[in-house]
């Protein structure tokens, strides 16, 4: 259905907030105003629900993660970035492949299938948005996706 993005994004950053067991900070830079989007509430909240899970498993102590939308001419962009150790060049369209996972290091260490960016890519495109990642080894990841917003609709609602 139709909802508010930024509350519905605030919301499920509040929970990992009050969840966390790493001390891990969280920048918010949001719009201040509504931004509604036609989404499957649950899809997307399993979407960033796993975005953010990897941001926090690869962050270190004290690393701080940004969120933030930005709104485009026909779609809004969403991204999730964090200071962690990154992911080879090479790697970076892989990550949104089944069972793919960056080296078995990190898969002993720190657990996981690498079905999560997978399924991610799976739910923005039937959402008809896209999905991909940018990174620098040793200093952070980021990973961006985009949802369709009408924002000459948005003026309907004030
Ligand atoms: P699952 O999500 O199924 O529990 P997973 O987290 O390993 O397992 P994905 O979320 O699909 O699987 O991520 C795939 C791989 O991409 C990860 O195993 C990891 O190697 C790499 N990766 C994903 N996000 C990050 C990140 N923020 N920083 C560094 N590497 C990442
Ligand atoms: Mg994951």
């Amino acid at each position: 259905g139709w909802v508010n993005f930024i509350s519905f994004l605030n919301q499920i950053i509040d929970r990992f907030e009050m969840t966390k067991e790493k001390y891990v900070y969280f920048k918010r830079l949001l719009p201040k105003e509504s931004v509604y989007v036609e989404i499957d509430e649950d899809k997307l909240t399993q979407v960033i629900d796993n975005i953010i899970s990897n941001a926090l498993k690869y962050s270190p102590e004290g690393g701080t993660i940004t969120f933030r939308v930005k709104l485009l001419d026909d779609h809004i962009e969403v991204s999730i970035s964090d200071q962690g150790i990154g992911i080879p060049k090479d790697n970076l369209n892989k990550v949104f492949e089944r069972f793919y996972r960056v080296d078995r290091a990190r898969t002993r260490q720190l657990g996981g299938t690498g079905l999560g960016l997978a399924i991610a890519k799976e739910i923005i495109g039937v959402h008809g948005g896209d999905i991909w990642a940018k990174s620098q080894e040793g200093k952070g990841t980021t990973i961006i996706f985009t949802l369709p917003y009408d924002p000459v609709q948005e003026d309907d609602w004030l």
